[in-house]
């Protein structure tokens, strides 16, 4: 079974200032450093990094060739992303103070020009998934095709759209919200939610699992452990839990795998390049009992 992910790829640059500048302001930068991102490209490299077959759907401009190149590395397919001419690579301007507060600026570039066709010739077929964030263009075209071809659909809610999630909601079988955005799908289409589960991460106090159809509600507390950087917690858990279910793993399983990569990835600094493999989850795993 593979993972097909309609996902964005961002280029995030990070620069890190005394302050953030207010307006009219110029200031240097103390350093600057380049790395993978965006919610897409970070979730591929989780469930690749945890062993199942990845095909990333999207997109970069012309240039950059070195985000494919990483992504590879990584263990996902990229034979599926295309490089569009005229338009920039999806990237995320970042400046972080001293004291951690930080800005983002982002610009969806090529992740919001996909064409048309691209899900439809990704070959999904019945038992794969296909995984969808809100940071691209086709979300409930994509997420109506896969369910019309036998395959699950995970859809990660973030960043938090009530729009975006009423168009692809018919569509989905697994919602994946975090605390603030269960909140707020809660609020808006209320409890009964027309999917087959919801998927809840609440950052250091775990993550649950509700089976909306039989009922059954699954916990798993967070690992203990020194956190430094929780960026993309999110995304290694979602892509983590899609790697259990698309080797047949169980609710529990899945979420105790997602939970211990989650905890190693918050050990370490920065998003995509931070998602551990799953040999260092199971050694992880059997050191803590
Ligand atoms: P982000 O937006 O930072 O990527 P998120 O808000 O989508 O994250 P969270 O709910 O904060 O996601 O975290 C996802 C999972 O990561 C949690 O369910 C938990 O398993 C793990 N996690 C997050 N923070 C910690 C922590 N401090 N210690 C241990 N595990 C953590």
């Amino acid at each position: 079974m593979t993972i097909y992910n309609l996902g964005s790829i961002n280029i995030d640059h990070v620069y890190r200032l005394q302050a953030l500048p207010r307006a009219g302001e110029t200031l240097h930068a103390r350093s600057y450093t380049q790395g993978l991102g965006g919610k897409g490209a970070n979730q591929s490299v989780a469930a690749a990094r945890a062993g199942a077959r990845v095909v990333h759907l999207g997109a970069t401009g012309a240039g950059e060739g070195w985000v494919l190149d990483r992504l590879a590395a990584a263990g996902v397919e990229t034979s599926a992303i295309l490089r569009l001419a005229d338009i920039a690579t999806g990237h995320a301007i970042i400046l972080v103070e001293a004291g951690g507060e930080n800005s983002i600026i982002l610009h969806g570039g090529a992740n919001l020009a996909l064409p048309a066709d691209l899900p439809g010739r990704a070959g999904l077929g019945p038992g794969d998934i296909l995984l969808i964030q809100n940071e691209t263009n086709l979300q409930a075209e994509a997420a109506a095709l896969a369910r019309r071809a036998g395959a699950r659909v995970i859809y990660s809610a973030a960043p938090f759209e009530i729009a975006a999630l009423r168009a692809v909601l018919p569509h989905v079988s697994i919602l994946a919200v975090n605390a603030i955005e269960a909140r707020d799908t809660f609020a808006a289409f209320g409890e009964d939610l027309p999917v087959e589960a919801l998927l809840i991460t609440r950052g250091a106090e775990g993550a649950e699992f509700r089976d909306l159809r039989s009922g059954q509600v699954w916990h798993q507390p967070a690992f203990a452990v020194q956190a430094v950087d929780t960026t993309g917690a999110g995304d290694c858990f979602a892509g983590w839990f899609a790697a259990g279910l698309s080797r047949g793993e169980d609710p529990p399983t899945a979420l105790r795998h997602a939970a211990a990569a989650a905890a190693l990835q918050v050990t370490r600094r920065g998003a995509g390049d931070a998602m551990p493999g799953r040999a260092e989850v199971l050694d992880f795993l059997k050191a803590r009992g």
